[in-house]
């Protein structure tokens, strides 16, 4: 925390600008020392033998951890986070931390690929029973509640076609059972909405994306609530999964401008959604934060803002007219990554899906990050790419 803050209740930008380190730690410098560390030497023997100073072991946390540590329980309003070397440590890592042989997992049929391989594998060799639901299930989930059902995995918006999850009915029926809710909340940032507030027990956030915003690192960090941060820390320590100090000093960096880089993300999201809802060749636009969007209530209850990763349907056609859509696209880099200062697109698959298959929609498909670059400049790229896709007839 930073020592003479300003005023009792600052502001998110002012809060992402000075939490999670205090330069007169360190001489006044501004940003916090990249401390890359194995071994904490202790004075002497006693010291040595009681092991609870504030640092012990490269493992467990460096000021350089310790600071992203505090700024995301700031923003998270969580009683500890550890910080994992990618965003799906941060999903394993939690997972691990929370489910034992023999119980039973929930997890949104829409949840990040990657996710469902890791409970598909490691978790099902482990004993875990994994079963999936509707993202949209809502209350409904009661139902799907066994004595075993030990934690509930959420992620709002889904993974690729963007349904809002009811949150805070998903906790509370979570809770009735004595089960466990974790939310992988990447979409949206602590800035846009808080797990915690809602009924979460554990945030993830894969820091790769807007924290980091630069393409140029992987990291994830975990949240918990004081209930849970316990259980948390001991698996934390007990996997060995920390962050390095370059990826991890380069997250905060991100963080401290991570606002009004959402602020242009969001902006420029939402005319390019709308301008797609107003073109014959797409027919329908994957977007919260659109009125025509089915979860567009739940999302304005919830969520105080939205990013710039959406999707859109085009209008018929099929694989051929996604691909010739991509190659025609000049700006946009057709990668998976998302939440860098460029934009990106791809053609999404939703092979792996059980219950929430996407059948309904009229053709492929295509998922957009939207970048900062200027949005004429991208409306054209898109353009390009919807008249190049137009063109192919099969
Ligand atoms: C990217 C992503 C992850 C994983 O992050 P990595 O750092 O790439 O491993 C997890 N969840 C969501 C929703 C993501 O978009």
């Amino acid at each position: 925390m930073v020592a003479n803050a300003p005023t009792p209740k600052p502001g998110i930008n002012t809060r992402l600008t000075h939490t999670g380190y205090d330069p007169h730690e360190y001489h006044g410098f501004v940003n916090p020392p990249v401390v890359h560390a194995s071994t904490v030497l202790f004075a002497n023997a006693a010291e040595a033998a009681a092991y609870n100073k504030r640092f012990t072991y490269g493992t467990t946390g460096t000021p350089t951890t310790e600071a992203l540590a505090a700024a995301m329980d700031a923003l998270e309003g969580s009683a500890g986070t550890v910080v994992v070397p990618s965003g799906l440590a941060a999903v394993t890592v939690a997972l691990l931390g929370f489910v034992s042989a023999g119980d039973h997992l929930l997890i949104t049929d829409s949840v990040y690929f990657p996710t469902r391989r890791f409970a598909e594998t490691v978790l099902r060799r482990l004993g875990v029973e994994v079963e999936y639901y509707h993202p949209e299930i809502g209350t409904e989930i009661a139902a799907l509640m066994r004595p075993n059902t030990r934690a509930v995995f959420t992620e709002s918006p889904a993974s690729n076609t963007f349904e809002i999850q009811d949150i805070p009915a998903i906790s509370r029926a979570a809770h009735k059972n004595g089960a466990v809710v974790l939310m992988d909340n990447t979409w949206a940032t602590p800035l846009y909405f808080k797990p915690l507030d809602h009924g979460v027990d554990i945030s993830i956030q894969a820091t790769t994306k807007y924290p980091a915003g630069h393409s140029d690192l992987v990291g994830g960090t975990i949240s918990a609530n004081e209930k849970h941060w316990p259980q948390l820390w001991d698996t934390f320590r007990a996997l060995g999964t920390c962050a390095g100090p370059d990826d991890t000093y380069q997250v905060l960096r991100g963080l401290r401008t991570m606002g009004i880089r959402l602020e242009r993300h969001q902006a420029s999201a939402l005319e390019i959604a709308k301008w797609l809802q107003g073109l014959p060749s797409v027919s329908d636009v994957l977007h919260p934060g659109l009125e025509s969007h089915p979860g567009h209530a739940l999302w304005k209850r919830d969520f105080c803002g939205s990013s710039g990763l959406f999707a859109f349907v085009m209008n018929g056609g099929g694989r051929s007219n996604a691909h010739a859509f991509l190659n025609a696209l000049t700006l946009f880099g057709l990668g998976a990554s998302w939440a860098g200062y460029g934009s990106l697109a791809g053609h999404v698959s939703l092979r792996d899906r059980t219950i929430a298959k996407g059948e309904n929609y009229a053709g492929p498909v295509i998922r957009l990050q939207i970048g900062l670059e200027d949005v004429p400049d991208l409306k054209a790229d898109i353009q390009r790419g919807l008249d190049a896709a137009a063109a192919v007839s099969d």
